[in-house]
């Protein structure tokens, strides 16, 4: 038995399912998990010593790569000044303003304690602001685990919502309406049957927890349209695309502006934070300055606010991050796209910037149903081979792969040698 195998006995004994969020159980592929015992730059080790170019990156936080220099000495700095007051502290207004600066639109804005709660908030602030109730998402968008987020689209736009998760009530799940991404007509004949109902649409602006589907053309600009002709709010779930997209995230990438934002991940440097802000009308219903009441004993974390300073006062001044990583992203998916197109493999690279997804189906995958037809038994074949080569990637197909500023050329050019071996079929 490896120490992760032995860790992972251990694991089951006290923890559910031996870990404490779902995807780390490497279910889909099928071994036991990678125990990460420590990370530097664009690589992990294991517990058994192993070394892994790692892909995974957390889910998003660490786009400047493991224990960036700065960020550690931030936290360390600040962990020893103390770590949680209760009280105001003047990083969380420097990190209030630091977002309203770099992302047009956001004027004020809330610090919460993961992406969960920044969207489920902001949903609250939705419905207090509209008085409204009904929330349309999309189908394979992921936004955390609130009840009325874990909602699966039924087959037709009048069918309510129902719940994808036991312990979600149906009462819960028909406040949520589910539509396919990508799909302008579905999300005109839903407001066309919800008149004047609708409290919100929110929206991964790039969708990357279905391995990663970019917005069609028009589709961020037609729900921008949707929702302001019938008073409806617009949120960008911007928890992965926030501050990896661009500096001013996924609206000032594509230009389209909602009403509410929601952050997560990149914001807080690699600690649990979130954030959810956006127009001042809007953000004034929130307490204490309005009636919808949201609160956090851990808030605005000192200790957090100093990581993610340090990580976005980082990219913003070295915007030229962005561009090697959108280089980084390109090679990566073109590369990818020859080795398979060369060894007659049905495949479909896509993505955007630093975010990548091998779908196993012929493209392009524009939805959860065209994602929902890749050959997952494959997928799990060719992790397995990338795995044994040392590149550690999403244990699950509808998930995003995450390039770092850390990764090097060498390290995308390797990362390409072990995909051509994987696709030739070496063990
Ligand atoms: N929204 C999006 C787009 C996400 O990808 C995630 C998590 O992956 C969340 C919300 C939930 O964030 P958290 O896991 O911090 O609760």
């Amino acid at each position: 038995m490896s120490r992760c195998e032995e860790l992972f006995a251990e694991a089951r004994r006290y923890i559910p399912g031996g870990v404490n969020s779902p995807v780390r159980a490497f279910r889909s592929v099928g071994c036991a998990p990678v125990f990460a015992t420590r990370g530097e730059g664009a690589y992990i080790w294991d517990a058994d010593g192993r070394k892994y170019a790692d892909y995974i990156g957390s889910w998003g936080p660490l786009i400047l790569g493991h224990a960036y220099a700065p960020v550690t000495e931030a936290v360390c700095a600040a962990a020893r000044g103390g770590a949680s007051f209760g009280l105001p502290t003047e990083r969380e207004v420097e990190m209030a303003r630091l977002i309203a600066e770099l992302v047009e639109g956001v004027e004020l804005v809330r610090m919460v304690s993961s992406g969960t709660e920044a969207v489920l908030s902001a949903l609250r602030v939705a419905r207090g602001f509209t008085g409204r109730e009904l929330i349309v998402k999309f189908e394979g968008c992921y936004h955390g685990h609130s009840d009325g987020m874990l909602v699966k689209a039924g087959s037709g736009l009048a069918t309510a919502g129902r719940p994808d998760s036991a312990g979600v009530t149906a009462k819960t799940a028909a406040e949520t309406i589910s539509c396919r991404y990508n799909d302008v007509g579905e999300m005109k004949e839903i407001f066309a049957a919800h008149k004047g109902e609708i409290a919100a649409v929110i929206v991964e602006p790039v969708g990357a927890n279905m391995g990663v589907v970019p917005p069609a053309p028009g589709f961020l600009e037609s729900l921008r349209e949707l929702t302001t002709a019938q008073g409806a709010l617009l949120i960008f779930d911007e928890v992965i695309t926030g501050f990896r997209l661009s500096l001013n995230c996924a609206s000032g990438y594509f230009g389209v502006t909602p009403d509410l934002w929601t952050f997560g991940k990149i914001i807080g440097g690699g600690l649990p934070v979130g954030a959810y802000g956006g127009r001042r009308d809007v953000m004034s219903v929130v307490a204490p300055l309005g009636p919808v009441y949201q609160a956090g004993t851990l808030s605005g974390n000192p200790v957090a606010m100093a990581a993610g300073l340090a990580a976005l006062k980082t990219l913003r001044g070295a915007p030229h991050i962005y561009k090697e990583l959108a280089a980084k992203g390109e090679r990566l998916r073109r590369g990818l796209a020859e080795i398979f197109k060369k060894c007659d493999i049905p495949a479909c690279v896509q993505g955007i910037e630093s975010l990548a997804t091998i779908f196993f189906t012929e493209g392009p995958v524009r939805s959860y149903d065209d994602a929902k037809k890749s050959d997952t038994a494959r997928y799990a074949r060719y992790w397995k081979s990338m795995e044994k080569r040392g590149v550690l990637l999403a244990p699950s197909q509808f998930e995003a792969l995450f390039i770092s500023a850390a990764h090097s050329g060498e390290d995308i050019e390797y990362f390409l040698s072990c995909a051509e071996e994987a696709a030739r079929g070496g063990e």
